[in-house]
Order: C-alpha cells, then sequence, then structure tokens
C-alpha cells in the first residue's frame, strides 16, 4: 500500500530506498529534489513507516501495528512534518523540532522528520537544522523535500544523500488529475499540454479551459461541415473568445493535438488519441482528409504559431490557418 502508488511513477527512488531499509544502510538525512506532484511526501511517509514499523518485511511495512496506523492517520508521536509557516521556515519551528527530540522515542529511539520546502528555511532556521545533521544522531532520519535544490545551503547538502524524482510521464500526469476528481477528457487534454503537474491541474481547474476545448472541437466540426461559413464563425465567435496572445496559442496547441489524433487514426493507434470521446468525428474527419492531407495540417498550425511568435497580427495568423485547413 505505501509504496504501491510511488514504485510506479518513481521506481528509481522506491527501489533504491527499499534496498536500503532491507540492507539497514539507510542514510541519517536526505533530500528528496524534483518538481511538485512526484510524489515526494508520499515516499518520506512510505519510508518513515517502513523504519518504524515492528513487522517490517522485504522492505514494506506491514500497515497493521500501532506504529503504521498512527503514520497513516498522521499522528505518530516520533514523525514530525515542518512546513514553511507564511512564506519562510523560520528557526523556532527548527527549534521546536529539536526540542521534541532531546525526549527520546516513545518505544524506541527511532525518529523521523519532514521538512517540506526545505529551501524555504531561513538562513538562521538552516544553520540551526545543520547543527542537527552533524549530531551523530542514533536512529533519526531527515527527510528534506524541495523543488529548489540548488537553494539549499551547500553544507547541508553535502550531509544528506539527494535523490532525484523524476517529471511524471504524461499517463503519472492523467492519473493524478483523475484523482482529484478531474473528468476524463480535460484531464487527458491537460497532460498532454504540459508536463509540469502543478500547471496541469491549474489549467483543468479554469473553466476557460474546458470552454475552449469545446470551441476547438466546435471550429473542426464547422471545418469539416461547413468549411465556406468558417472565415465568419472564426471572426464572430473565435477571436473574441481568444482575444489575448496567450489564449490563441493555447487554441493552436489543442488544435495540434486535434490534427495528431486525425494521424493516430489514419494510423490505426487510436489508443493514442487524446480527444478520446471525440472519436466518432475524428474517424469521420479521417475520412474526408488523406493521411498526407493531416501531416500538411499539423505544418501549417506549427506555421501559424511561429507566425504568432514572430508578431503577425492574430487576425491574419487565424484567417490563413482556417483557409489551409479547409483545403484539407
Ligand atoms: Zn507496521
Amino acid at each position: 500500500m505505501s509504496w504501491e502508488t510511488s514504485s510506479k511513477t518513481q521506481p528509481r527512488v522506491v527501489k533504491l530506498l527499499k534496498n536500503s531499509i532491507k540492507k539497514q544502510r539507510l542514510a541519517h538525512a536526505y533530500i528528496f529534489e524534483g518538481a511538485q506532484g512526484t510524489g515526494k511526501m508520499a515516499v518520506g511517509i512510505a519510508l518513515a513507516k517502513t523504519f518504524l514499523c515492528r513487522n517490517a518485511e522485504d522492505g514494506n511495512p506491514c500497515e497493521n501495528c500501532t506504529n503504521c496506523k498512527r503514520i497513516t492517520s498522521g499522528n505518530h508521536p516520533d514523525v514530525h512534518i515542518i512546513s514553511p509557516e507564511g512564506q519562510s521556515i523560520k528557526i523556532d519551528q527548527i527549534r521546536g523540532l529539536q526540542k521534541e527530540f532531546a525526549y527520546s522515542g516513545m518505544e524506541s529511539s527511532k525518529k523521523v522528520y519532514i521538512v517540506e520546502h526545505a529551501d524555504k528555511m531561513t538562513v538562521q532556521a538552516a544553520n540551526s537544522l545543520l547543527k542537527f545533521l552533524e549530531e551523530p544522531g542514533s536512529d533519526t532520519i531527515a527527510i528534506l523535500l524541495t523543488e529548489q535544490v540548488h537553494s539549499l545551503l551547500d553544507t547541508i547538502r553535502s550531509r544528506a544523500q539527494t535523490l532525484s524524482f523524476s517529471p511524471l510521464a504524461p499517463e503519472g500526469i492523467l492519473q493524478k488529475l483523475l484523482e482529484e476528481e478531474i473528468p476524463k477528457p480535460i484531464a487527458a487534454l491537460a497532460s498532454s499540454l504540459t508536463s509540469d503537474y502543478a500547471e496541469a491541474l491549474e489549467i483543468c481547474r479554469e473553466e476557460w479551459f474546458a470552454q475552449a476545448r469545446a470551441k476547438v472541437i466546435q471550429l473542426t466540426e464547422e471545418l469539416r461541415l461547413r468549411p465556406d461559413y468558417c472565415l465568419v464563425v472564426l471572426q464572430d465567435q473565435y477571436l473574441s473568445f481568444f482575444k489575448e496572445k496567450e489564449q490563441l496559442r493555447l487554441a493552436l496547441n489543442l488544435l495540434l493535438i486535434w490534427y495528431r489524433d486525425l494521424l493516430s487514426i489514419h494510423l490505426s493507434q487510436s489508443e493514442k488519441v487524446v480527444f478520446f470521446d471525440q472519436l466518432q468525428a475524428l474517424e469521420q474527419q479521417a475520412l474526408q482528409t488523406s493521411q498526407k492531407k493531416a501531416g500538411e495540417a499539423l505544418q501549417a498550425i506549427l506555421t501559424a504559431q511561429a507566425r504568432l511568435r514572430s508578431n503577425v497580427s492574430p487576425l491574419m495568423v487565424m484567417e490563413q490557418l482556417v483557409l489551409r485547413l479547409r483545403e484539407g
């Protein structure tokens, strides 16, 4: 249970830690570094649990002993989590931790502390933590989590083992978005737009994004069914909706994904289709648009993106693109 999800997204880190547990070669301090959403805290908790579990076997916690249960419910007296208070982690927070640790553990001397956003420690807090790391603590593990490993003091970095968490693959991001109860068509699209989970989640939570998606689907429908009216529709409905350049850039990205999907249909790889709930429309379009034309459409969208970047007027870029796509 504890390692399961993480071992799918961070197999290398999980394997290394479990091996260290089995060989009883855990370090006294770790730095888990990687982007937001890569599962650093989940791995930290799993490590704490395995370390403190009374019946750990083969690098796995039992999930049933009091230690496991208390860690799962977040109230184990020997597992401490420190997070920034406001903008930073302050020296008093580190001092508080040291005070707690001055007493011996509840049942053994084993203790774990996790410092979330460790790069947000003030210099005083970091120096105070440093002294703590230097004490030959018996059975204590420090786990520092950070998205900005280079902002940590060198002296801290040199005393800890750094483990890098890999960015999530699109499937990993999709999975996590679904866990947040984002509707699948939206989640699938967002996870193919960015490899940054936090950004993907933010995109999904904007109502505008779902509307933009619907607009782009509608545009492809117009192109297919009423090509003669496309330019009118473009001016009436689209340019007023995709007002900012950034919004237009996103619209082009969505269009790019649509035509990539069209190519996937041609290549009989419908499992790769991102607009999976539009399979029927895509298949219809594939009947009308040859594989070669679909490839040309992709090229035309890339050209439009480049022209938008070089400050050609959005209206002109979009009109020319629509004319090109209509030919397909
Ligand atoms: Zn246990």
